[in-house]
């Protein structure tokens, strides 16, 4: 159970929610689905309320709130507003390299702003051709000195980045020597660096409010001291950040599946076909404990997974298990809230087929639901 003051917080997010989002996300959903537009507003509001910056240390700006009240806090956001929900836990991840592997100097001078609740970072790892295979990346940082380096300069293209042309800050993966996976490093971009540059946002089946485009570095220079962790140490932090980090989307799944159910319970209550309400025969009150049952499990697992790391333990591989069994989970119910819905299901009067679409993207980033597989899989059979 959350402490007193993590229930606070958790009450005081739905409470934020229920007045600041829920009235504008279906219009803002729509409108972005032709136009991509970040939702900035959404973000500062959380930020003010100190939202944005919840598990981290309370000496550099953050909550020090244990992850197992961020994730709720996700969960919250996410049962009214997934694209925003996801922008959190994009911005949580953002901040994860230098809080983690950041030195003192690095996190006095960095992480005030990046926990200030105004700024929001973007999380630079993807390429057009090193999605799953992050090892192929191609992106380069190219030191002015070797031994002695003040500045490195950064050539190539991201690609799937969210925020993009929005972030005041990328935390970015880029490759500092051909030694394949340990040839990666970390560097923070500031947001309006000479050469950073963005493509269109591209036009995906949903998630309409997560902004998504390609970011171009055309010879970024950035400053040595915004390396994160040693040069060739790029993998392991970004594998490292990706772990909390699918826990987020985790969190995320189960708010939109559980808004998902939420729904299906009401229409199954109201709607009347051969003289009484449908939820009254079994073929599809059992479709709604079966539901209930995904939901439930996918909160479980997430909160096991935060409870191990807030304990300091292992949790990579519960971490995986809680992304994809939540995710799939989601994809699963929010399906079957299309159906209890019937042909009102299938239309845009409800939210249900966003919801459907959203949840698609769940099991596809952060780590596709086959990487968690391999992730689980290799720690089941490593030794
Ligand atoms: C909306 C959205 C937002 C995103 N935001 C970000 C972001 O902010 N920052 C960022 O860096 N990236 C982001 N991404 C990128 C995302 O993380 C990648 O799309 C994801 O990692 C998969 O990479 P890919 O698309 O290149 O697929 P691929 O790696 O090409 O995979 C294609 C298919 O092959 C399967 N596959 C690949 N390798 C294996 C294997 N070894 N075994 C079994 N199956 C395999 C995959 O599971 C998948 O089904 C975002 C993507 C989307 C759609």
């Amino acid at each position: 159970m959350p402490s007193e003051e993590g229930q606070d917080l958790i009450d005081l997010t739905r409470e934020i929610c229920a007045k600041e989002l829920a009235p504008v996300v279906d219009e803002a959903e729509r409108d972005a689905a032709t136009t991509p537009k970040l939702p900035l507003e959404a973000f500062r509001v959380l930020g003010r309320a100190g939202l944005l910056s919840l598990p981290y240390p309370e000496e550099f700006g953050g909550a020090e709130q244990p992850y197992e009240v961020y994730l709720q806090v996700v969960e919250e956001i996410a049962s009214v507003w997934m694209s925003v929900a996801v922008g959190v836990s994009v911005h949580g991840l953002t901040c994860y390299p230098v809080a983690t592997f950041g030195t003192d100097e690095q996190k006095k001078r960095l992480l005030p702003d990046m926990l200030s609740g105004d700024q929001l970072g973007a999380y630079c790892l993807s390429e057009r051709s090193a999605g799953s295979d992050v090892a192929a990346m191609t992106t380069r940082a190219v030191a002015d000195d070797e031994t002695d380096p003040t500045s490195y300069r950064l050539k190539g293209t991201k690609a799937w980045i969210s925020h993009a042309g929005h972030a005041d800050f990328y935390t970015s993966f880029v490759r500092t020597s051909d030694d394949g996976g340990r040839g990666l490093s970390c560097l923070v971009v500031p947001g309006d660096a000479q050469g950073l540059e963005f493509g269109t946002p591209e036009k995906k089946m949903g998630l309409h409010c997560d902004t998504v485009s390609e970011v171009h570095f055309e010879g970024v220079d950035v400053a040595a001291d915004r390396l994160v962790g040693e040069r060739g140490q790029g993998m392991a932090i970004a594998l490292s950040a990706l772990d909390s980090g699918r826990l987020g989307i985790a969190a995320a799944a189960t708010g939109l599946a559980q808004a998902a159910l939420d729904r299906a319970v009401d229409y199954a209550k109201d709607r009347q076909q051969f003289g009484r309400p449908i939820g009254d025969n079994q073929g599809l009150a059992f479709l709604l404990a079966d539901m209930e049952a995904a939901v439930t499990s996918a909160r479980a697992s997430y909160l096991h997974a935060a409870r191990l790391k807030d304990a300091g333990r292992p949790f990579g591989k519960e971490a995986a298990v809680a992304k994809l069994v939540a995710t799939d989970n989601a994809m699963r119910v929010t399906t079957d809230a299309v159906q209890v819905l019937g042909g009102a299901g299938y239309t845009q009067d409800f939210p249900l087929e966003r919801y459907m679409r959203e949840a698609k993207v769940t099991q596809i980033f952060e780590g596709t639901n086959q990487i968690q597989r391999l992730v689980i899989s290799r720690q089941l059979l490593r030794g």
